[in-house]
């Protein structure tokens, strides 16, 4: 179904939210800590982080932010507290969605099921905008400033897959695997081609980049520019 990435530092309730989600058939990994987690986010890439903000080391919220600042994955946060202030504070700290404790696997599923339906909704159809550029999937139409671009195909799929992640960076064996469906090996290289040619066609230069920012030794990412 998903991978799941787990954020609990109780032993006894992430052994049982883990086993619960697998039984359901996603694949779970986990950490202790918001620091852990955050590591993993980045490595792993989950589909969804379940994240409870009562960690040793670092606020749930604080947690949130950080990880809203260099990935888009969605967010659902596990809180004993319950109120509507606290939900208000949250789902701005950039949650996609909550539980409150004590709850069962089998609501946590529920909710998970819900948020990756939501999340793949928007992700495939709807246009995208992020800063003067537009991204339509459906016509394949991609426009900057009002002007039509004109894309390869693969192009636009490469901007398309970038723009629906915007401000996330996105390395490049990902865009290998997911644009490219070279599911190993390939090369770096074909990236790095493919984005020169649409740095161009989006009037810019990697030496003074828009919005393609390079983020070395890692990857790229989409955003609107400052
Ligand atoms: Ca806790």
């Amino acid at each position: 179904m998903a991978n799941v990435l787990l954020v609990e530092d109780d032993a006894t309730i992430r052994t049982a939210l883990m086993r619960g989600l697998r039984d359901r058939g996603h694949a779970v990994s986990s950490a202790p800590t918001a620091l852990e987690g955050l590591r993993l986010a980045v490595a792993e890439r989950p589909d969804l982080v379940v994240l409870d903000l009562g960690l040793p080391d670092l606020d749930g919220t604080e947690m949130l932010r950080m990880l809203r600042a260099v990935s888009r994955v969605p967010v659902i946060v596990a809180t004993a507290r319950d109120g509507d202030t606290e939900m208000v504070r949250l789902l701005d700290a950039g949650a996609d969605d909550y539980v409150v404790k004590p709850f069962s696997a089998a609501q946590l599923d529920a909710r998970v099921r819900a948020v990756l339906r939501r999340t793949a909704d928007s992700r495939t159809d709807s246009s995208v905008t992020v800063g003067h550029l537009r991204l339509d999937p459906r016509s394949r139409e991609a426009v900057l400033g009002g002007a039509p671009l004109d894309l390869t195909p693969r192009e636009f799929d490469l901007l398309h897959y970038l723009a629906v992640r915007s401000g996330e960076v996105v390395t490049k064996r990902e865009l290998l695997t997911e644009v490219w469906q070279v599911p190993y090996g390939g090369a770096d290289k074909t990236v790095d081609v493919h984005l020169s040619w649409l740095r161009r066609k989006l009037g810019e230069t990697a030496q003074e980049p828009r919005y393609l920012q390079t983020v070395r030794g890692v990857g790229v990412k989409l955003v609107e520019p400052s």
